[in-house]
């Protein structure tokens, strides 16, 4: 049986191969789509990361149905996620990955700047992910939440995108600043698979 993640981001696709491949051992293959076609832009013209998401699961679903090289109990499954914040009323939210218009190092140096123009100086936030399952079975979805604050300052190496100015509520460290087993635990993203698992395991096992 097989997972085919739908992203060409080699950080969603270490984090979500890092929460399952544990829950799964050998009975279940994740992979990345790319490595069964050619890797295609997806429009992202939804309003929503649920839509956003079901838009890249059900493309690459399509993609692989047509070139037949999809089995029946083969799922797929997306993640768009990104950072809203308070202060800038929920902006980046669905634009994150858009935000300056280059990539994530420029997307982190705008929003800090961003921050650090503001009064305080900080700001309320936090990161929402949408997951996308798409099947023979038909077309599901997930979500994931991580509350928490965004800081005028760039600390630690570890995560991705906006993780060294984001502090999770209750903690002193950015996500940067923590090992990849201790984001996983609290992250929106670590929840969402979390959730979504129920739906593999219906799809895999029932
Ligand atoms: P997407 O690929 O369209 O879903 O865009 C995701 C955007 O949100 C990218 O800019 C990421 O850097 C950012 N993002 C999503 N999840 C995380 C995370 O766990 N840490 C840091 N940035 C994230």
């Amino acid at each position: 049986m097989r997972l085919i993640i739908a992203t060409s981001n080699p950080n969603k696709l270490q984090e979500i191969q890092k929460i399952y491949a544990p829950l799964y051992k050998d009975t279940l293959k994740i992979l990345s789509f790319a490595s069964l076609i050619q890797s295609f832009e997806i429009e992202e013209n939804g309003t929503t990361f649920q839509e956003n998401a079901l838009l890249k699961s059900k493309a690459v679903f399509e993609a692989l149905k047509a070139k037949n090289l999809l089995s029946q109990k083969d799922i797929i499954l997306s993640d768009d996620s990104g950072i809203c914040v308070e202060a800038l009323q929920g902006a980046p939210g669905i634009y994150s990955a858009r935000y300056s218009g280059g990539d994530d190092k420029a997307n982190l140096k705008k929003l800090l700047l961003e921050i650090a123009n503001l009064p305080a100086k900080t700001s309320k936030a936090y990161y929402c992910v949408a997951i996308g399952v798409s099947s023979f079975y038909g077309d599901f979805s997930a979500h994931g939440f991580m509350y928490g604050q965004v800081i005028a300052e760039s600390r630690g190496d570890n995560g991705f995108g906006y993780d060294p100015m984001f502090i999770p509520k209750g903690f002193k460290k950015t996500l940067a600043e923590l090992t990849s087993e201790e984001k996983n635990a609290i992250s929106h993203r670590g929840i969402a698979l979390k959730r979504a698992n129920f739906i593999l395991r219906a799809l895999l096992f029932g």
